[in-house]
């Protein structure tokens, strides 16, 4: 298993729970496998295809994904096929004799075609196991439901004796035991790896205005060099101003939503995968169909609706296991437009209770890692060091002054204006409006000049958070103020208010390089350029070979090589990650390249 594991995938070492997976898998036992984005789920069925005869057949919901798999197993030098309908009526038809004649070791194939195939295809060959992938898709709870994964049940009462591993991401209980049940699993082993994903760095930056959005955003990409990164929005429009005032700026970025063409969609998603293209805006619509593992950074540019789509959002980033970073911007006007959308839709209860969990992740002054940890039923034994509350804990001060006269203002108005009719009242701003309505008459008005409006957003953001006033969401947004709010506005309680740091940017600490996994004795610190020449000689041989960039090799390998700078063909075969078929076929220009830098 090691050897193979070695040759085929090029690591010396299982991750847990692979090997064990791998063995029930070889005894012909099912199994499921609940795993996160990047936790390593393929191997669990690729290496026994390969340890096994005949073909394992693996279903896959989306083309994407199964070209992907495909791409990255044929540059391996592994025998894989998709059959779907991409592929012309030949193509199909040479597959299916080689599949017979048993050449294939993986056929990648869609819910829709294994049943129509069970009878035909499927019975003239000699199948080793039966993958399902995305297995969660089988499940009218989970989130991407697919009714043809229900049919998904025949496979054993067809196949006899051929064991089934079905493997998710998605965690939660209810999904799992549908899973179970649906496909008919005898005795099933379940393994739940943690969901942790250590190298994602997590950051949360309250109540930006729009311009200093743009400016921290621009900052933080600039950090990050040509790296990829994808930009969530909630609307489709702003997906495409966002992706307007970066191209300003001399990035290649494109917008991504459901109202664009099939075909635009395509080309942004393809140009994406292939480095062509750095940054996507995108909506929710964006990611699900893409396995690049060298997307470096997420940034939510709102809130999203809940903890479950945030951490799917994130999770598309560092699939390589390379530490990456992503940031959540987070305001009162997402909170109220959320709100707002939470009450008016049909699960009410459900929704606004996601969206206050989502909002706790988004306020907190813990370690957020454990947040989400603590939302997927893990506990975390400590403080995880990689995101921004464990790097600089907050600092407080005495707020009540500041608490006192927005309270103040809220009575005043008799508790009938919103959020930014507050500030403006507090900022003594003549506007048309208040004019109109006398506020500027108010004992209140322009009582907290000394403050900025951006201040007073997060202020009035902390001050909710804390109970202090509500938000009645059915009567224009207007702010009224609670029992706790009275008692700080008559002086009967004190408030720590937390510090608000600006002009910090995003990310604090320069990204470590790799350099645990390394033997003693080997220079320790990276090479910038060299690694940027590497990604240019990447980007070459993909082009070559028409496959994206991170198949040729992973960011992770070309971070090792940049370190460990290996001079012969030897040295480099022994980099994690690289595999006896690439050493055979990019070892030479590697290492003819490394020659110059050392
Ligand atoms: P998933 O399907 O669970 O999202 P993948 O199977 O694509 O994850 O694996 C994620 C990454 O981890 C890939 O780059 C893969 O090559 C790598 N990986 C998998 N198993 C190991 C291992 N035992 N050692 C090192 N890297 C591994
Ligand atoms: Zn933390």
């Amino acid at each position: 298993m090691i050897q193979t594991l070695k040759t085929y995938f090029g690591y010396d070492t299982f991750r847990p729970l692979q090997e064990e997976i791998i063995r029930n898998v070889m005894q012909k036992k099912d199994s499921l496998v609940l795993m996160p984005t990047g936790g390593g789920k393929s191997i669990c069925y690729q290496l026994p295809a390969l340890l096994n005869e005949g073909t394992a057949v693996v279903v896959s919901p989306l083309i994407s994904l199964m070209k992907d798999q495909v791409e990255s197993l044929r540059s391996n030098g592994i025998a894989a096929e998709a059959l779907n309908s991409n592929n012309s009526e030949t193509e199909n038809a040479n597959i299916r004799r080689a599949c017979i004649d048993g050449k294939i070791k993986l056929l990648y194939i869609s819910p829709e075609k294994l049943v129509a195939e069970a009878e035909f295809l499927l019975r003239d060959m000699h199948i080793s196991l039966f993958a399902i992938d995305e297995a969660h898709c089988i499940s009218q709870w989970g989130h991407d439901f697919r009714p043809e994964y229900t049919q998904m049940g025949l496979i054993h009462e067809r196949f006899a004796g051929i064991p089934i591993i079905a493997l998710t991401a998605t965690a939660d209980k209810i999904t799992r035991e549908d899973i179970i049940r649906q496909l008919r699993l005898i005795e099933p082993q379940v393994y739940v790896s943690s969901f942790d994903r250590p190298n994602l760095s997590l950051t949360v930056k309250r109540g930006y205005q729009q311009k200093e959005k743009s400016k921290a955003i621009l900052e933080f990409i600039a950090s990050h060099g040509r790296e990829s990164g994808i930009i969530y929005c909630m609307s489709r429009s702003k997906t495409e101003t966002v992706a307007q005032m970066l191209r300003k700026q001399g990035l290649r970025c494109e917008a991504y939503h459901a109202g664009l063409s099939a075909q635009t969609r395509n080309k942004v998603q393809d140009d994406f995968i292939n480095d062509r293209l750095q940054i996507v805006c995108a909506t929710i619509a964006f990611g699900m169909g893409i396995d690049k593992s060298n997307v470096r950074w997420i940034i939510h540019y709102n809130l999203p609706k809940s903890i479950e789509s945030f951490y799917q959002e994130i999770g598309r980033a560092g699939r390589d296991g390379v530490s990456s970073d992503t940031v959540l911007f987070y305001s009162l006007g997402d909170l109220i437009l959320l709100t707002k959308f939470a009450t008016e839709s049909k699960q009410q209860n459900i929704n606004l209770e996601k969206l206050q969990r989502m909002q706790q992740y988004a306020e907190s002054d813990l370690c957020r890692r454990r947040i989400l940890l603590s939302y997927f039923s893990e506990t975390a034994t400590k403080d995880c060091g990689n995101c921004d509350v464990c790097k600089s804990p907050p600092k407080r001060f005495d707020g009540t002054v500041i608490v006192q006269k927005a309270l103040s203002a809220i009575v005043r108005t008799e508790q009938q204006v919103g959020t930014s009719m507050l500030i403006d009242i507090l900022r003594g701003s003549f506007t048309a409006e208040i004019k109109e309505k006398g506020y500027d008459q108010l004992k209140t008005f322009g009582a907290g000049r000394d403050v900025p409006a951006r201040d007073w957003q997060d202020y009035l953001l902390q001050m909710l958070q804390l109970g202090y006033f509500e938000i009645a969401y059915n009567e224009g947004n207007h702010l009224k103020i609670t029992e706790n709010g009275t008692h700080v506005l008559f002086g009967r309680a004190q408030v720590q208010l937390v510090v608000i740091r600006k002009d910090e940017p995003i990310i604090t600490k320069k990204r470590t390089p790799i350099s645990k996994e390394l033997p003693l004795g080997l220079p320790s610190v990276e090479s910038a350029d060299l690694f940027q020449a590497m990604r240019e000689l990447r980007m070459q041989l993909a082009e070559q070979d028409q496959i994206p960039p991170y198949i040729v090799l992973s960011d992770k390998v070309l971070h090792q090589l940049s370190l460990t700078r290996p001079t012969t063909l030897d040295e480099f075969g022994t980099i994690n990650g690289i595999t006896e078929h690439k050493k055979k076929k990019y070892g030479k220009a590697f290492v003819n390249l490394i020659k110059q830098y050392v």
